[in-house]
Formats: C-alpha cells, structure tokens, sequence
C-alpha cells in the first residue's frame, strides 16, 4: 500500500494569481487563460510540505488536497 497526495484544484475559485506556478510540474496557467490548471493530480507523499505550502500560499483558497492510499 502506497500513500498519495490527490491535489484538487477549484477552477471556480482560482482567481489567476499564479502563486501556484512555483510548483511548474503540478501547475500551469495556460497561454491566454486567467485560471490555473493541473498538470499532475497525483504526487508522491514525500512532497506533502510542499503542496501544504502551495495550498497556503493560494490567495484564492483554491487548492486542496488529500491523501490516498493506492494499491
Ligand atoms: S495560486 Fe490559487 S488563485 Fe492563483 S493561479 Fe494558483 S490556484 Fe489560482
């Protein structure tokens, strides 16, 4: 049994402050968007400080995450 972070992004709150875009692997802002947009939904939970920190960071209050255990 693995353990995973599921980050989850709320499209209708993010307001395109691009906080997020630190995390270039997870996150991106494509060309001629205002709204953020997930590259990768699952990360490994040795990044979790790391997506507590993305989560904080969001003016927008747009980014969650849980963690799931996978087969
Ligand atoms: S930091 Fe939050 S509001 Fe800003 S682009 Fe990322 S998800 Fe959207």
């Amino acid at each position: 049994m693995t353990q995973k972070i599921e980050v989850i992004l709320d499209s209708k709150q993010c307001q395109g402050y691009g906080m997020c875009l630190m995390s270039e692997d997870i996150f991106e802002i494509p060309q001629g968007s205002q709204v953020a947009q997930l590259k990768l939904h699952m990360v490994d939970l040795d990044r979790e400080d790391e997506i507590k920190e993305l989560a904080s960071a969001c003016p927008a209050q747009a980014i969650s995450f849980r963690i799931l255990e996978t087969a």
